[in-house]
């Protein structure tokens, strides 16, 4: 039984590993289960290699989320089905909790978290499922050869309602309802996307060795968080790290810097929380004041500069260019409009 340190998580996501694991997942609705869709071990388990070890792929999952399992202890599961890895459908027990867990579930009638043929509810099996999308003809006719109503022959061949997990090379889930720009920091978006761009994103990853925060060399926002570019559009680079090493946001929730510093994206330095933790820890470190002048993180000017600015009598547009900036800022801080809290500075001089 392998035994993964924080240290070897962190080596996963930084290989790349964590995004190609996470791909293999498919995802039920709400609270179902989501089922390991690549090769298996016994009993129903998820096999999953990596880094040259042999485990599987739910121990994995619970060691990504939430840290070393202790020698002696299982990850169990709380939904009885050996190929979900959703980590919170996963609990730590030892053999004989696991054992007396696993026969008291199987009596059980039913179970709320199954979904496909695993639930009991089932009238069709995957393999059906697939035909009935490629079959062709009257939907009345295939409803009878499968002995289903036309309704659900319907909602499988449109992508709806039931079986949207089992994909036929086509990724069906998570098609975006409306025309509206997807929102690029989103659970469905960044799991479309973390594979492919995983290597791209880690190349632009400085990491010091020993503990030290592993700083975006890209792209900043205003804000200070690092900004990394999907499709053309920005992201924030922290959340992406979290999504590769863990493949989901707890639900509603943000990705917080233990470090304090936006420009990180060690794994090991990031939390979830939500937005009153965030607030919390804003109040305890002292950021709550906001940032003006020169202690702001875009600041292109010293309040130096900005002094001499509105002291030279010159045009705009040659004091804009001495100072690289655009003549419309030149004319900003002129009347006042930018730097506000510095007048007050201006008229002691
Ligand atoms: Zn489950
Ligand atoms: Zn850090």
């Amino acid at each position: 039984m392998s035994v993964f340190s924080t240290a070897s998580i962190e080596a996963l996501a930084e290989a790349e590993e964590a995004a190609r694991f996470w791909s293999n997942v498919r995802k039920g609705h709400g609270d179902q289960c989501w089922v390991w869709a690549a090769g298996t071990m016994g009993r129903g388990y998820g096999h999953v290699r990596i880094g040259g070890v042999d485990t599987s792929a739910h121990r994995l999952s619970w060691t990504i989320t939430f840290g070393q399992i202790q020698p002696g202890l299982c990850v169990c599961h709380r939904c009885d089905n050996p190929p979900c890895i959703r980590p919170d459908h996963l609990f730590l027990g030892t053999q004989g909790e696991n054992q007396r867990d696993a026969s008291r579930k199987r009596r059980l009638v039913g179970n709320r978290y199954a979904f496909g043929e695993l639930s009991a509810r089932a009238k069709l099996t995957e393999s059906e499922v697939l035909q009935i999308r490629a079959a062709s003809g009257r939907q009345v006719d295939i409803a009878a050869a499968f002995g289903v109503n036309q309704q659900h022959v319907s909602s499988i061949k449109r992508g709806v309602r039931c079986w949207q997990h089992l994909t036929d090379g086509r990724v069906r889930a998570s098609r975006p309802t409306k025309k509206t720009a997807e929102d690029r920091t989103s659970e469905g978006y960044l799991a479309r996307k973390a594979a492919a761009n995983a290597a791209r994103f880690w190349a632009k990853v400085s990491k010091p060795d020993g503990d030290g925060c592993w700083e975006w060399t890209a792209r900043r926002g205003y804000n200070g968080y690092g900004q990394f570019s999907l499709d053309g559009r920005h992201c924030l680079a922290h959340r992406f790290s979290w999504f590769l090493l863990t493949g989901h946001f707890p639900e509603g929730l943000l990705v917080l810097h233990k470090c304090d510093n936006r420009a990180c994206v060690r794994p090991g330095h990031l939390s979830v929380g939500n937005s009153s933790d965030n607030m919390q820890d804003t109040i305890r470190k002292g950021r709550m004041r906001p940032r003006r002048g020169d202690a702001s993180p875009g600041a292109k000017l010293t309040s130096q500069a900005v002094v001499d600015i509105c002291a030279d009598p010159r045009p705009h547009r040659t004091i804009a260019a001495d100072y690289g900036v655009s003549s419309s800022l030149v004319g900003l801080l002129k009347s006042g409009n930018r730097w506000r809290h510095l007048p007050r500075l201006i008229s002691q001089i």
